[in-house]
C-alpha cells in the first residue's frame, strides 16, 4: 500500500514538471531556441529554472538557453550533453519514459525538430545537476 502510494505521488510530481515546460513553451518560441535544425534533447531542472539544450546535429556542438552559457559560451548543462554524446558513439543516451510506445519513439527519430522537442518534453526524464 506504502508502495502504491509512491509511486502516485511520483506520478503526479512528473506531471507538475511537465506542464511548467508547457507553460514555458510559449516563452520560448520567441527565443534563440525558435527555428533552425538545432533540436532539443535535453532539459534540466536547476533552483534558477528549467534549462534546454540543443544539439546540431551536423556540427555536434551544443547550446543550451542558462544565463551561464550566455555569458561564457558554455555551461555545465551543454558539457553534460555532449560528454554523454562522445562517450556514446555520437549518440545521446536519452532516457525515455516507459509511457512511450516503440512506435512512438521511432516517430520522434523522423520527425521535425518541433515535434521531436514536443517528444522529449513529453517523455524524456529531466536531469538534475
Ligand atoms: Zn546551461
Amino acid at each position: 500500500m506504502g508502495k502504491r502510494w509512491k509511486a502516485l505521488r511520483m506520478r503526479r510530481s512528473y506531471q507538475s514538471i511537465s506542464s511548467q515546460l508547457r507553460e514555458i513553451e510559449g516563452n520560448m518560441k520567441d527565443s534563440i531556441m525558435a527555428k533552425s535544425d538545432w533540436r532539443t534533447i535535453q532539459f534540466f531542472l536547476s533552483v534558477r529554472g528549467v534549462f534546454e539544450v540543443q544539439i546540431d546535429l551536423e556540427s555536434e556542438g551544443a547550446r543550451c538557453n542558462c544565463p551561464e552559457f550566455k555569458s561564457r559560451e558554455g555551461c555545465k548543462h551543454s558539457r553534460y550533453v555532449v560528454k554523454k554524446i562522445r562517450g556514446n558513439n555520437g549518440v545521446y543516451p536519452m532516457k525515455v519514459s516507459s509511457r512511450a510506445s516503440q512506435e512512438e519513439i521511432k516517430r520522434a527519430n523522423q520527425s521535425t525538430a518541433d515535434e521531436f522537442r514536443e517528444f522529449v518534453v513529453n517523455y524524456a526524464k529531466i536531469e538534475v545537476l
